[in-house]
């Protein structure tokens, strides 16, 4: 579905990406972690086309990504960029609707497909005609993904979906969005800096380092068989690692 041949990336001085390989099957959540800065936000910025890579080349649905392809390759990725990235003057139900109504829907068939994403994210119909100004950050965070879902893509680029949330609502909407690409059976390359939250979405894990990708497989190898010294680090710098520890051993989340 989505493939990183070796990548490389570069702003000025900055090598942001430095030789990344990376598959993303079908129907899979793949999630990406690591300290801020190691590129993560420049992989999914790849993946959507927004800024290109210097060497190497990003495969979607069997094509390298090319000006010739962009736009309809973009039309089947849904992607929410860090902090959500709402038009400030434009309704939520502005913000959702604005690449269907771009590409002619009909105010019907974008009436009803709001609807339905109001529903599978829960929110609320007293706050559809509202601007993100006047909006929680998880209520924000939830018409952001909305937006994201709302041409029904393929594949699903989510930046820290939930960042910047207080953990109530955040245990709360990890619940929600799990169930969500279950039941939607979508491939998701999700950006996480919280191992928890990786483990619990993540069929499979990729730890990122200053540029490069350190391990990647299941939540249990990557725990269980660190590659290197730097993911048992980053491990043990997690909140709390004994709990995501017991979490993977007991098998609660992991999925083949
Ligand atoms: P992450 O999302 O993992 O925190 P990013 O992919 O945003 O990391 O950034 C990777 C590296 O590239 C960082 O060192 C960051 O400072 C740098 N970087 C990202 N975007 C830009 C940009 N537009 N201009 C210059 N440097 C950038
Ligand atoms: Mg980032």
């Amino acid at each position: 579905m989505l493939r990183f041949v070796a990548v490389r990336k570069r702003y000025g001085r900055q090598l942001a990406l430095d030789g990344v390989d990376l598959d993303c099957p079908s129907g899979r959540t793949t999630v990406l972690i690591g300290p801020s800065g190691c590129g993560k936000s420049t992989l999914l910025r790849l993946a959507a086309g927004l800024i290109r890579a210097d060497r190497g080349e990003v495969w979607f649905e069997g094509a390298p990504l090319a000006a010739n392809n962009l736009r309809a390759a973009r039309l089947r990725m849904g992607y929410m960029i860090q902090e959500g990235g709402l038009f400030p003057h434009l309704s939520v139900r502005g913000n959702v609707e604005l690449m269907a109504r771009e590409l002619g829907w009909s105010a019907e068939r974008r009436r009803a497909r709001f609807s339905e994403l109001a529903e599978l994210t829960r929110l609320p119909a007293a706050l559809w005609e509202r601007y993100p100004l006047e909006l929680s950050g998880g209520q924000r965070q939830r018409a952001a993904l909305m937006r994201a879902l709302m041409l029904d893509p393929d594949l699903i680029l989510l930046d820290e979906p939930l960042g910047a949330l207080d953990p109530m609502i955040r245990v709360e909407l990890q619940r929600e969005l799990a169930a969500i690409f279950a039941r939607l059976h979508k491939t998701v390359l999700m950006v996480t800096h919280d191992l928890a939250e990786a483990v619990f979405f993540g069929d499979r894990l990729v730890l990122m380092r200053a540029g490069r990708i350190v391990q990647q497989g299941s939540a249990q190898a990557l725990l269980q068989s660190p590659a290197e010294a730097f993911v048992v680090d980053f491990v043990n710098a997690q909140r709390a690692p004994q709990q995501v520890l017991a979490e993977v051993s007991c098998g609660a989340r992991v999925r083949a």
